[in-house]
Order: structure tokens, then C-alpha cells, then sequence
């Protein structure tokens, strides 16, 4: 079936998750497709020689994608570039494209057009955004929507991708997806029926070059919004993004908040989720969603996760039973507040997935007395305001990584009576000797938590395997 593809130039700018797939549906949509990637290694040329089996052109660390600023030229004839996310804007690739009025597309962007090209009837999107939350409230999403009977996704980040999802033989009725600012930045007609910016605090702001960038990156995902867009009261940022966001007519802007949820809000009233948005008069009634204990597991910003994506399944009219049903049926993936063991009355809890101060905040605020394991790769941030809101729930601090100075000297400027062990050694064996000392620490009733507020790639491949070395000199204590 000939397509607005077909025949059409399309450079794919990276191969990995986002580009091969893209290269092969533009491919089979009949693009001349062009792929370019700096890398040169055995993973590179193995995934080129499958695009190349197909007859897609790839080229191979010829320094276009690289970042020095070197001769980016565009490949002749380009007509559209299709990028994975993670490329900076500042890019020569796409300072080239500019110039030569080349659009630029992310994923994202090339699945929301492929909606519906295959002449079915496209499914609606509820988006989920923010700095910290996105995939566990995808999932809580996905889960309602299971729980509603629709037929659903969680897609983005975890799961199937969008590209799969919106090309793909099974059909959906809606589809729960997360976006990334990357993402978004690079999606410029996206339109969901309803979306979410859960919270917004300083992150990936080398890629987006200011807070404003990233705020308005984020913003995007509320532009065109059809039915709701939900904003975190606590965070006004948040808020701000929907008033200046350019909305269908009738769209209403929904808040949430763990206190009493006033009109036009969700919110927490005696140990209940409570909707005073999606129901009939809502200056004079609220309707029971579910209890705070089936929220998975029921710390303060899981909470607001849930209700971020109660309200987005209300918007898309789901019941409230359907709430509940999909709330106490998820559970949170690995390394995200993960209780692993119990060892001598101490607690050990692996949030590895707490790879930035706003996170780590929350999994602080989630225990009493705790000994915490922190450090990594900073990517820039300041820990002041971290530890000192922290500081009087701190038994102990055991610092891993490259940039735990930081952390160590935050520490001793808010926190000088916490015993601090400064571990000098990036081995990924360093995890077993950090929960040692974190033991030595720690009393009865404490907390052991590992919620680094840093990248984990100076000691360990990702996150995932940060938090499962951590298991592991868990469970090595408890033999
Ligand atoms: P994301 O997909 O945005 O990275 P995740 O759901 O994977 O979000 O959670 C990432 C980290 O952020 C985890 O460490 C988790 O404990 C923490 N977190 C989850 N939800 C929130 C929230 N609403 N506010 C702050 N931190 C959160």
C-alpha cells in the first residue's frame, strides 16, 4: 500500500531500541532509509548487517553522530531525519537539517503518525510524564484500564514499544504511555486525549541546556489534550505547564494532591482515594476511588503516582471499582522501593532506581531511621537540600562511587553528627563491603537503603544491576 513513505528520503540518526525498529517499518513502508551511528562496535555492526540484509543503507562511526561538533553532513537527499531521543538538539546533524529545512522527528513523533496507517481505528493515548514516577504510573494506569475491561498497554520505556504498539497486530482500545522530555521534545504533533506532568525538579539539564527547556519539553505532553490535563498541586510547576498549554476546547485541568481534594481534584481524605473531579456536581460530591493500603507499596509519592493515574483512567471513564481492582492488582517492578530482606530486626530496601536527588528524596521520606548507601555519578546535581531534610532520619551514610564527595561533604555540612564510612573504590565489589558497613551501622528497627541520587554507570552496567549487587551482599549477610 503506497504511503507519504514511499520513496521518501529518511535519514534514521542512531540504531539501538528506537532506531533499528524505526529503519525496518520505514523500510517496509517502502522510505529509502539512511542510518547513521557513531558507534563501531560488535553490537553496532552486527544490528547494521541485519539492516543491511534488508537493504537499508547504514553508516557506521563516521563521526555524524558524534558530538565533537565535527562535519556533520547530512546524507544526500535527506528529506526527514527520525532520531532516537537521546541525540542533543545541538546535534551539527540537526543544525544541518535546520538549515536545509529538513524536519526532525523522535520515536515518538513517527509512531504517533504510523497511528492508524494501516486503516484501523487509531486508540487514544494517556501520557504520563515527569522527572520521577513515570513507569510506575504507566503500569498503575495500565493496570486500571486491564482491570476496566479495555484492551491496554503500558508502552514507552518499559513493556512493548510505541512503535510496536501502534504498528503491531493486537488491537487496543487505549494505550498507557510514557514519555520521556526527550521524547517529547523531539514529538511536535503529538495530541494524547489526556496526559500527566507528575513533578519536575532539575534532571538531564546538559541535554536540555536550562530548567526552562526541560520545563517546557515536559509541557508539551499537555498541548492538544482533549479531555484532562492532570497537574501535581504540590509541585506548581506542574500547573503552570497547563495554563500554558494550548488545549482542545472543554479540556479541564485536574489536580492531584495527597490532602483533602478540593473541586476539579483527586486527594486523600481519612485513608481513601477520592475523586472530586469525574463525578457529578463536584462542588457538592466526591466519590470513594479505593484505600490508601491498596496503593503498592503505600509510601506518600506512590500515593500521588496512583492518583495521577486514577485520574487519568477517570478522564478516559473508567469506574471507580475498576480503581480499585487495577490499583490492588499492580505490583512496583525491581529496584524501585523493593524490600529485600529482613537481617537482625534491620531492613533492606533496594531503590536503585533512585538515581536522582528528587527520588532519593522521596524513598528518604519513607522511613524513620535509616542507613543510607549513596553515591555514583552526580550528573551534575547539589545535595544540600537533599540531606538536610533528610538529616534527622539518618542512623548512618555509607558512601560508593565517583562523585560521593559530594555527597560526603554535604553530609558534613547538614548532617556532622551522622556517621559517615567513605568507601574509596568504584569495583562493583565495593556493594558487598558498603552493605557490610551499612550492617555495622545500623540498629534494630532501621532501615538499610540503598537510594543512591546518582547514576550508577561508574561501577555497575545500569541501575538494575546496582540494585542486584545490593540483593546479593544482602542475602550473603543473612547466610
Ligand atoms: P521513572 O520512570 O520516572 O524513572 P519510576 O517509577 O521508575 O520513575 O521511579 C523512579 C524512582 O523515583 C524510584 O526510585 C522511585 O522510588 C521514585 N519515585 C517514584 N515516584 C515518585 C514520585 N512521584 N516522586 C518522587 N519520586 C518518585
Amino acid at each position: 500500500m503506497p504511503s507519504e513513505f514511499t520513496g521518501k528520503h529518511v535519514t534514521v540518526a542512531g540504531l539501538g531500541v528506537s532506531g533499528v525498529p524505526a529503519a525496518k517499518v520505514l523500510h517496509g513502508l517502502g522510505a529509502r532509509v539512511t542510518v547513521v551511528n557513531d558507534g563501531d562496535d560488535e553490537r553496532s555492526r552486527a544490528q547494521a548487517a541485519q539492516l543491511e540484509a534488508l537493504g537499508v543503507t547504514v553508516r557506521l562511526g563516521d563521526g555524524t553522530a558524534s558530538d565533537s561538533g565535527s562535519a556533520a553532513g547530512l546524507p544526500e537527499g535527506t528529506e526527514l531525519i527520525v532520531t532516537a531521543p537521546g541525540w542533543k538538539p545541538t546535534h551539527p546533524l540537526f543544525t544541518a537539517a535546520e538549515q536545509a529545512g529538513v524536519p526532525v522527528w523522535g520515536d515518538v513523533e513517527l509512531a504517533w503518525r504510523l497511528r492508524g496507517l494501516d486503516g484501523r481505528k487509531p486508540a487514544p493515548w494517556l501520557a504520563v510524564t515527569g522527572t520521577n514516577g513515570k513507569t510506575t504510573t504507566v503500569q498503575m494506569l495500565a493496570s486500571i484500564l486491564k482491570a476496566a475491561g479495555l484492551r491496554t498497554a503500558a508502552v514507552g520505556n518499559i513493556g512493548i514499544s510505541l512503535l510496536d504498539a501502534v504498528t503491531g497486530e493486537e488491537e487496543y482500545d487505549v494505550l498507557a504511555v510514557e514519555l520521556s522530555s526527550y521524547q517529547l521534545h523531539w514529538a511536535p504533533s503529538l495530541r494524547a486525549h489526556s496526559a500527566t506532568v507528575l513533578n519536575l525538579a532539575p534532571d538531564h539539564l546538559d541535554w536540555h541546556g536550562s530548567m526552562e527547556a526541560y520545563a517546557a519539553d515536559k509541557g508539551r505532553i499537555y498541548e492538544g489534550n482533549r479531555v484532562a490535563c492532570v497537574y501535581n498541586v504540590a509541585d506548581k510547576a506542574t500547573e503552570d505547564l497547563v495554563r500554558a498549554a494550548d488545549v482542545e476546547e472543554g479540556c479541564r485541568a485536574v489536580g492531584f494532591t495527597l490532602g483533602t481534594p478540593g473541586p476539579s481534584q483527586l486527594g486523600v481524605v481519612e485513608g481513601l482515594l477520592v475523586d472530586r473531579a469525574f463525578v457529578e456536581d463536584r462542588h457538592k460530591n466526591a466519590q470513594e476511588l479505593a484505600e490508601v493500603s491498596d496503593v503498592n507499596p503505600p509510601a506518600p509519592h506512590n500515593i500521588a503516582n496512583a492518583l495521577a493515574a486514577a485520574g487519568l483512567a477517570r478522564a478516559f471513564g473508567v469506574s471507580a471499582a475498576a480503581v480499585r481492582d487495577g490499583l490492588r492488582a499492580f505490583t512496583p517492578d525491581a529496584h524501585r522501593i523493593a524490600h529485600v530482606a529482613d537481617v537482625d530486626g534491620v531492613s533492606y530496601v533496594d531503590d536503585s532506581k533512585a538515581t536522582n536527588t528528587h527520588a532519593t528524596e522521596a524513598s528518604l521520606a519513607a522511613y524513620e531511621s535509616i542507613v543510607w548507601i549513596a553515591g555514583g555519578l552526580a550528573k551534575g546535581a547539589t545535595f544540600d537540600e537533599l540531606v538536610a531534610g533528610a538529616a534527622k532520619r539518618l542512623r548512618g551514610a555509607v558512601l560508593i562511587g565517583a562523585d560521593r564527595a559530594l555527597i560526603r561533604e554535604a553530609l558534613a555540612r547538614h548532617a556532622p553528627e551522622v556517621p559517615v564510612v567513605d568507601l574509596d573504590r568504584t569495583d562493583t565489589g565495593a556493594m558487598l563491603q558498603a552493605v557490610q558497613e551499612a550492617r555495622r551501622l545500623a540498629r534494630p528497627g532501621d532501615t538499610v537503603l540503598l537510594a543512591p541520587a546518582c547514576a550508577s554507570m561508574d561501577m555497575f552496567t545500569n541501575y538494575n544491576q546496582r540494585g542486584d549487587a545490593f540483593a546479593q551482599a544482602v542475602r550473603e549477610l543473612g547466610a
